[in-house]
């Protein structure tokens, strides 16, 4: 697992070049924050790393329920049973195998996409939008699923945003389909949500965006712009909810 290290608090620990998970230290610097887990398999490696760095896991925060997100979360949990976990109230069903939609998301759209895997572990923790988990602030982030959150680090304006965007074949819109890394979009539920999530996700100004797939990108308002742009060309502007 590569370990890449984005100023005071954030570190990226990458995955096959393609699956990022993170780690946020927490004021005190010996703690942090694991946002998402990676792809099954990566427990030992993503422990591994906190330790190299000195750093205990305190908390477990998942963005969505994909199987790329919530892979390791088991294992991470039989290894880790005291370190409590939380992901957004909404996706916590998709996490424990209830795939059923809302009334108002299957008008939008009847058919989740990309891989869910049913966990066993219960997050004790369920999180909505303005609530603080550690140090960071949960944002609402739907779209690429219905429940997905966003991690907002006020202290250096670093956005964990989850499949919100995509930055491995350059910055995008999750619903934004890109031939060099096409997964992101062909798994993202609702495009035009998508793209209300991401005007609401730039008007917070991160200065630092971190997401699932593709490098931590810093100073990134005018990519995010541009990849808005293209998304709200390409979708047409339909209507929106939720952001
Ligand atoms: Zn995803």
């Amino acid at each position: 697992m590569r370990t890449t290290v984005h100023g005071d608090y954030l570190v990226q620990l990458t995955r096959l070049g393609a699956f990022n998970c993170f780690l946020v230290r927490d004021d005190d610097g010996k703690g942090c924050t694991l946002v998402d887990t990676g792809l099954g398999g990566s427990a030992a490696a993503i422990m591994q790393a906190a330790q190299k760095l000195g750093l205990t896991i305190r908390r477990i925060g998942l963005t969505h329920a994909h199987t790329d997100h919530v892979g390791s979360l088991d294992q991470l949990h039989a290894a880790l049973p005291e370190v409590p976990v939380a992901i957004g109230a909404r996706e916590s069903r998709f996490l424990a195998g209830d795939m059923t939609l809302e009334a108002e998301e299957a008008a939008l759209s009847n058919r989740l996409r990309g891989g869910y895997v049913t966990c066993t572990t219960v997050p004790q923790v369920l999180l909505h939008a303005g609530e603080r988990f550690g140090p960071l602030e949960v944002v609402a982030a739907p779209g690429h699923t219905p429940g997905q959150i966003a991690f907002f680090d006020r202290r250096d304006g670093s956005l964990l945003a989850g499949d919100a965007f995509h930055t491995r074949a350059g910055l995008a819109v999750a619903g934004t389909f890109r031939l060099l890394f096409p997964f992101p979009s062909q798994a993202t539920w609702h495009r035009p949500t998508a793209l209300a999530t991401a005007r609401h996700l730039r008007a917070l100004e991160p200065t630092r965006l971190a997401v699932g797939h593709g490098p931590v990108e810093t100073s990134p308002l005018d990519a995010i712009d541009a990849a808005i742009e293209a998304e709200a060309r390409k979708i047409g502007e339909q209507v929106t909810y939720g952001a």
